[in-house]
């Protein structure tokens, strides 16, 4: 019996991490200004105390990013379902690519609301961990490589979403020319001394794009 009850627990967590918790994470998302209840939903389903390291767990559910190690952090949650809710808006793209694995957090959650995930990280530690997150919790539709992801994902294009969680100088060429044509490009720029969240879309004859506000990231870095 005691058996049961501590395998019944371990997806929805106890204490801190339990699914009360994160609950009462995704109600001040919505109070916050997150609009779109599918990205509410997947938020409510990815238990993110599992993206952290257990000395954190505690700590998941508040409204801030958390270092990951490496120098890298996992987003803020509610970065995390503004960065989604950008990314559905105007359709659901069947093929989502995301620049910047990290904790796998991101990708998790992208992962209930579109068929298909690629993600990208350049710190293979980071890399295997995600993986590791991802196969226990089953999540079979996100493919994940080591590379640089300033490139992209060429054998994969186009894209009916680019999400870039790192910030980069200029949004790389190779990441436009990937995305699909009425597809959106996320991601964090610097301007003028600090960063803009972008939002933009490709058209039939350009690209259109959308401010969405100030936001802090770790720098996009070239390389492996
Ligand atoms: N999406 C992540 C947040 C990641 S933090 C999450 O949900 O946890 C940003 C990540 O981008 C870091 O892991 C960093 O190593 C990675 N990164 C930075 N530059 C990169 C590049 N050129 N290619 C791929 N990943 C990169």
């Amino acid at each position: 019996m005691i058996y049961k009850r501590k395998l019944s627990t371990e997806n929805r967590g106890i204490g801190m991490t339990s699914q009360g918790t994160r609950d009462r994470l995704v109600q001040r998302l919505r109070e916050e200004g997150i609009k779109d209840e599918r990205v509410l939903k997947a938020m409510t389903q990815v238990p993110r105390h599992k993206f952290v390291d257990e000395a954190l767990s505690s700590r998941a559910y508040e409204n801030t990013a958390l270092p990951i190690g490496q120098s890298q952090t996992i987003s803020q949650p509610w970065i995390v379902a503004r960065m989604t809710e950008a990314i559905l808006d105007g359709g659901k793209p069947q093929k989502v690519l995301e620049v910047g694995t990290g904790s796998g957090y991101q990708a998790a959650v992208l992962a209930h609301l579109v068929p298909k995930v690629f993600t990208l990280e350049r710190i293979d530690e980071l890399l295997k961990l995600a993986r590791r997150r991802f196969h226990g919790l089953r999540l079979n539709n996100i493919y994940a490589r080591y590379a640089d992801g300033h490139v992209g994902w060429p054998s994969q294009a186009p894209f009916g979403g680019i999400m870039v969680t790192a910030a980069a100088k200029v949004v790389p060429q190779e990441l436009l020319d990937q995305l699909a044509v009425g597809g959106q490009l996320v991601a964090p720029v610097e301007r003028g001394g600090m960063q803009r969240l972008l939002a933009i879309r490709r058209t039939e004859d350009g690209f259109e794009e959308n401010d969405l506000g100030a936001v802090i990231f770790v720098p996009l870095l070239s390389g492996l």
